[in-house]
Formats: structure tokens, C-alpha cells, sequence
């Protein structure tokens, strides 16, 4: 069966696990520990198609902090996730993808990314308008997507999304 690797990044605290848990086991977790640096698989049906979703849930890490090159050169398609109530997580999105281009030697436009704006429930604390991560995608090339993982808001919408955008790349490059 064909299957995709799906690296979730994003500073600690946006959500990276709520959003991996209640996509696989479809449960919300309130104090998942933000080190644990965990995988999960699933099998969805992608356009009639079987295929199975490797889902590498990454610990947290920041510009000072960060993963390892080799991490990001695992990864066949990213969700890089910030939350809408923390205008920092959003500023470091750049950075993110910056870090996944730079280490993969490709062009923004040539990596299945989609930018995440998590905790969307919380509309009282929001920090990061639509527009502004709207227009962010647009201008990087990347899909938008805002979520909820408390309320199950456009989860499924975000996996099966860059499932496809993995899927589609995978077969411009083999063509
Ligand atoms: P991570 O460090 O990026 O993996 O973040 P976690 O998934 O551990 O989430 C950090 C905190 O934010 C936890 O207390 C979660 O319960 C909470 N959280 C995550 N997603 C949401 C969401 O969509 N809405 C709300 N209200 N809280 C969330
Ligand atoms: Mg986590």
C-alpha cells in the first residue's frame, strides 16, 4: 500500500498532538507532555484509494532549539501548526518552512506543506486573524487551514488535504 510520511511541526504548546490524536484515535487530550515525540499510522480512502498515513507527531522546538536536518528530510508532506491565541507560534511559521525547504533543496511551491491554525474554538483569545494566515499561505504557496481539536473542527480536512497534496507531487515526479 502506498504510504505517506506526514511530519507535524510547530513551536510547543499549538496543539501538534491534539490534532495527530484526535485525527487517529478521534479523542481530544488536555495535558499530552509536550517532549514525547511519538508516531501513529492510519489507512484512509484517498480518491477510491487505500493508503496508509504515517504520522510523525514531533516534539516541540523553536528557532533556538530545533530538530535535526534528518527529521525534516523524512517527512514526505508537512502540516506546520500554530495556534491562532499565540502570535509568536505564528511568526515562527516562516521559519519552519524555511528550515523543511532549505534542508530538502526545494523550492517553496515544490513541498506538500499546509499551514495550520489550531485552537480556532478559541475565538475570544485570538491572537492571528484569518486574513493574516491566509494571506501568509498564499504568499508561500501553501494551503490554509484553521482547526479545531477541541471540537473536531477540520482535522479530517487537514490529513486527507496534505495526504493529497503528497500524493499528487509523488506522481508529477515519477511522470
Ligand atoms: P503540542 O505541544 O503542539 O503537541 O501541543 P498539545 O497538543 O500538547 O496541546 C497543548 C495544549 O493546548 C493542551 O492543553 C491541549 O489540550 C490544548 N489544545 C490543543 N488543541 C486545542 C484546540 O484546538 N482547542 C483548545 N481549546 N485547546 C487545544
Ligand atoms: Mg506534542
Amino acid at each position: 500500500m502506498e504510504t505517506h510520511n506526514i511530519l507535524v511541526v510547530g513551536t510547543p504548546g499549538v496543539g501538534k498532538s491534539a490534532i495527530t490524536i484526535r485525527f487517529v484515535l478521534n479523542r481530544f487530550v488536555t495535558d499530552y507532555d509536550p517532549t514525547i515525540e511519538d508516531s501513529y499510522e492510519k489507512e484512509i480512502v484517498l480518491d477510491e484509494n487505500k493508503c496508509r498515513l504515517d504520522i510523525l507527531d514531533t516534539a516541540g522546538c523553536d528557532e533556538f532549539s530545533c530538530m535535526q536536518g534528518i527529521t525534516y528530510r523524512e517527512g514526505d508532506g508537512f502540516l506546520i501548526v500554530y495556534s491562532i491565541t499565540n502570535r509568536r507560534s505564528f511568526d515562527l511559521v516562516t521559519h519552519f518552512l524555511h528550515e523543511i525547504c532549505h534542508i530538502n533543496y526545494l523550492k517553496e511551491e515544490e513541498v506538500p506543506m499546509i499551514i495550520v491554525g489550531n485552537k480556532c474554538d478559541l475565538e475570544i483569545e485570538r491572537e492571528v486573524s484569518y486574513q493574516e494566515g491566509q494571506d501568509l499561505a498564499r504568499l508561500k504557496h501553501c494551503t490554509f487551514i484553521e482547526t479545531s481539536a477541541l471540537t473536531n473542527q477540520n482535522v479530517e480536512e487537514v490529513f486527507y488535504a496534505i495526504a493529497r497534496e503528497t500524493k499528487q507531487i509523488k506522481c508529477y515526479c515519477e511522470e
